[in-house]
């Protein structure tokens, strides 16, 4: 049941063999007993940072740590964390400790971790240090805080997040005192960086639990986005929408594949709504220029939120186009790639079909129709000949165009744009020699405008 690999065995038994206690501990034996293989190893022991370190002397060790008791070792090439049995000290501002205390048992190392389920090691003979029934909490399939969730949360309030990401992820249910003291304090998250609070969002969305997780921690999800907080109950007043936005979202972000980029952009899709809301003399409900405002709204969160560039693009991007009408035409399509790029619209696919998700039978029906429509379009496009949507992809390139006699600068890159315009269109192929004819034609026609210019001059 526990398949300790040896490059871990190997750190295990050179600390064992020097007297001191040491144990894998936390994620690995958590992922063990429910069947998972654990990502990495971690171990706790009773020997201090500098014993660990002569322990290892003359193995390669990452010191990232040591502040916190916390060395790593690489052992048959791979890291192993070992940390040494602590506490926490005080923590004054709700994030880390001002101090840790190293200890000498384990049971009180254990007691500082952060849910029963992240609170188990492994012992000598195989069996389960478990003092806080993480056991009977995996089998029930429940996050819990390992004591008072109170005063857990007020130690170190990222913790409410990471009892979100493990319900997500493991699927589980929080606990109902966990998941009281959770919503209750969630005001202390606003004193934790950004960028944790956004690796810990990351996780909570990518989990298979994530739709769950969101409306269930509403009020925590819009203590870190509170432009979110306006779509809860907004009641769309439009035949074409059974639920409101906020539910709608909750449900899309389960529709969309579990990638960062696409399940932010369906968390953040509709996030434009509320602002560009009307309702025509029908009484029904619009909200034209959503996608705009939206896109914009969601650059401003994912800056906030310290979010890498790439992805930040990458959702306002496809937020961008979210509402538009799946291209049904090769030449709209064409369109579409030039300006998006092949890969987004793949994941546009993804945002559209994810985006119907929850919408009446009818609706679902006809929209499913036009986005399979598009599908079968783009595949067209995709295996024509003129299949090429950047300068890179020209079957003519930049050289080709100097040997014309073309300037070296800017004149080479028009040049080249003209072709792509055109292998677009649709109305050449993107195929060497027509290119090179085409090519010429555009050089002596620029050549005959100037002739021209400047004999009117
Ligand atoms: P993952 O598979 O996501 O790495 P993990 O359980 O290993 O899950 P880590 O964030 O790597 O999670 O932390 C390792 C262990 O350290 C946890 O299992 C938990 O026991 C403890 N821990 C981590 N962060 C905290 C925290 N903020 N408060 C209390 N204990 C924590
Ligand atoms: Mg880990």
């Amino acid at each position: 049941m526990f398949p300790i690999p040896p490059y871990v065995h190997t750190a295990l038994a050179a600390l064992r063999d020097a007297g001191y206690e040491a144990y894998p501990v936390g994620g690995c034996v958590r992922d063990c007993l429910m069947g998972v293989t654990p990502a990495d190893w971690d171990l706790c022991t009773s020997a201090l940072p500098e014993q660990v370190e002569a322990v290892f002397a003359g193995w390669r060790l990452v010191e990232t740590g040591v502040k916190h008791g916390t060395v790593t070792v690489i052992s048959e090439g791979r890291p192993v964390e070992i940390t040494t049995f602590r506490t926490d000290g005080t923590y004054r501002d709700h994030r880390r400790p001002d101090s840790v205390a190293f200890v000498s048992s384990l049971r009180e190392d254990l007691a500082r971790r952060d849910f029963t389920v992240n609170a188990m090691a492994l012992g000598l003979s195989g069996d389960v240090i478990d003092p806080f029934g993480g056991q009977a909490d995996l089998r029930a399939g429940l996050i819990r805080c390992v004591g008072d969730p109170d005063r857990r949360f007020s130690e170190d309030a990222l913790r409410i997040l990471r009892a979100l990401r493990f319900a997500s992820r493991l699927d589980f249910a929080v606990e109902e005192t966990t998941a009281a003291s959770a919503v209750e304090n969630r005001a202390l998250l606003d004193s934790i960086a950004r960028e944790r609070v956004f690796s810990e969002l990351k996780g909570i969305l990518t989990g298979p639990g994530a739709g769950r997780t969101l409306r269930e921690f509403a009020p925590v999800i819009f203590q870190i986005i509170p432009a979110l907080a306006a779509e809860a109950g907004f009641d769309q007043k439009n035949p074409h929408h059974i639920h409101d936005v906020w539910t709608h979202t909750t449900m899309a972000v389960d529709a969309a594949a579990r990638s960062p980029v696409l399940r932010l952009a369906m968390l953040l899709h509709d996030v434009g709504k509320p602002d560009t809301f009307f309702t025509d003399q029908d009484g029904v409900g619009h909200f034209y220029g959503h996608a705009a405002r939206g896109e914009a709204m969601a650059d401003d969160i994912l800056r906030r939120l310290r979010c890498d560039n790439d992805t930040r693009r990458r959702v306002c991007l496809l937020i961008h186009y979210h509402d538009i009408r799946p291209p049904q035409t090769e030449r709209a399509m064409r369109r579409l790639l030039a300006k998006a790029g092949r890969e987004a619209v793949g994941q546009l696919f993804q945002c559209w079909r994810a985006d119907s998700a929850d919408r009446s039978d009818a609706v679902r029906a006809e929209n499913r129709a036009v986005i399979d429509g598009a599908e079968a379009v783009l595949e067209t496009v995709l295996a024509g000949p003129s299949a090429c949507f950047d300068v890179k992809s020209l079957a003519v390139n930049g050289r080709d165009i100097l040997a014309m006699g073309v300037r070296p600068g800017p004149a080479v890159g028009r040049t080249l744009d003209a072709l792509l315009e055109r292998v677009m269109d649709g109305t050449a192929p993107n195929q060497r020699e027509p290119l090179m004819a085409l090519a010429a034609e555009i050089i002596n026609r620029k050549k005959t405008d100037k002739t021209h210019k400047t004999r009117e001059e």
